[in-house]
């Protein structure tokens, strides 16, 4: 069968080609956007002007399937979690994973072997003291994300802590570093065995390479087989928000990379000719550590009502407070007055940082740490 090229396709091949590192629409699949591609002018991190592209995307693709997430007892089908206590490693959500972790103080399930599941989309807080994290899909909702059409290299790169903006694979699925740690939380957000889970506002999303996560299973022992998406360790597996290029873990000719920088990148040959691209480690979560160039400061939106980025594009937050360049989590404001103190000091005292220092928050909020991790909201 043969289609002629989409007209955005068309359009954007007349840009011109300085760079060849641009995120190319036209290597993205076919159900990947919601609409048509576009260029719009954006603001980059360091304030500078240029333009981004800028991609809708559905809530999942369409053809995706996803799942299993938590199981509904310690013997059923479950996906996989980054364990990061004792006996840190990649696990499989089975029976000697769910009593590893009670051995070690996190009991998820009851006397019958029943999984205590929360939906953290719910707005309630979950009521047991571990609870395995499940969100419900929103087929309404649809994501933006722009990324520079030309990447510009930032004076320092930027690390990519807890539930960081990362890129978007070319299914259109966004892609976030590490999901929050049981050990700050005390919950299991759990991801499906590609690397994925649907988020508080109920689009899904990956934690990982998804396309090279066998890699990783391989690597690390854990008896699990990502069928719903082909896996190739040479394919590019999306594009970073600074606009460079996410490979798996080996180049495009099969070769081992080489000469890797901190974020796991290097200028080299890839299929969009030579550039600097990234490259996929073979441990969990097997991606960038950290952004070698800038990213537009709008650059995650959702139409969601709460989850990441539901403040929308430089928009106020679901409650009227400032949108966080990522949403402010559901459930901050009721943690405020829990404790008895305002919004804005909370969110000043928790800082901006992927990993709160919990110990200085309480302390300039004048409560206990107990009482701050208590009342605030699970970040799923
Ligand atoms: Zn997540
Ligand atoms: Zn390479």
């Amino acid at each position: 069968m043969t289609r002629s090229p989409a007209p955005w396709l068309v359009a954007l091949s007349l840009l011109p080609m300085t760079a060849h590192a641009h995120p190319d629409p036209a290597r993205f699949n076919a159900t990947a956007f919601a609409s048509e591609p576009a260029i719009v002018d954006c603001t980059l991190e360091d304030g500078s002007t240029a333009q981004c592209y800028e991609f809708t995307v559905p809530y999942k693709p369409a053809e995706l399937e996803i799942g299993p997430f938590c199981p509904s007892d310690i013997d059923g089908e479950g996906g996989l979690w980054d364990w990061d206590g004792e006996e840190a490693g990649l696990y499989k959500l089975d029976r000697a994973f769910w009593e590893m972790l009670a051995a070690q103080g996190y009991k998820f399930y009851d006397e019958d072997g029943t999984i205590a599941i929360s939906d953290p989309g719910s707005g309630a807080r979950p009521t047991a003291d571990h609870s395995c994290l499940m969100a419900t899909q929103d087929e309404s909702v649809i994501i933006t994300m722009r990324l520079p059409v030309t990447p510009v290299m930032a004076e320092d790169a930027t690390g990519l802590g807890t539930v960081a903006q990362v890129g978007v694979a070319l299914d259109g699925v966004p892609i976030f570093a590490d999901a929050p740690s049981v050990l700050e939380t005390g919950h299991l957000p759990a991801l499906d065995v590609c690397g994925g889970h649907i988020d508080p506002g109920g689009w899904y999303h990956w934690h990982a390479t998804a396309t090279d996560i066998d890699t990783i299973a391989e690597h690390e022992g854990v008896a699990v087989d990502c069928g719903a998406v082909a896996q190739d360790p040479t394919a590019i597996f999306g594009y970073a928000f600074d606009g460079f290029p996410m490979m798996g873990s080996l180049e495009a000719d099969g070769t081992k990379p080489e000469g890797l920088d901190q974020c796991n990148g290097h200028v080299g040959a890839t299929a969009q000719g030579e550039t600097y691209h990234y490259h996929a480690s073979p441990e969990f979560p097997n991606l960038p550590t950290c952004l070698v160039g800038l990213t537009a400061q709008d650059k995650f939106a959702t139409t969601a009502q709460n989850g990441i980025g539901a403040a929308g594009f430089g928009g106020a937050g679901p409650n009227g407070a400032p949108g966080q360049g990522g949403g402010l989590p559901e459930g901050m404001d009721d943690a405020a007055k829990t404790l008895g103190v305002t919004l804005p000091a909370l969110l000043d005292a928790l800082g901006t940082g992927p990993r709160p220092d919990f110990d200085a928050a309480a302390q300039t909020l004048g409560v206990s740490v107990e009482a701050l991790r208590a009342a605030l909201p699970a970040r799923p």
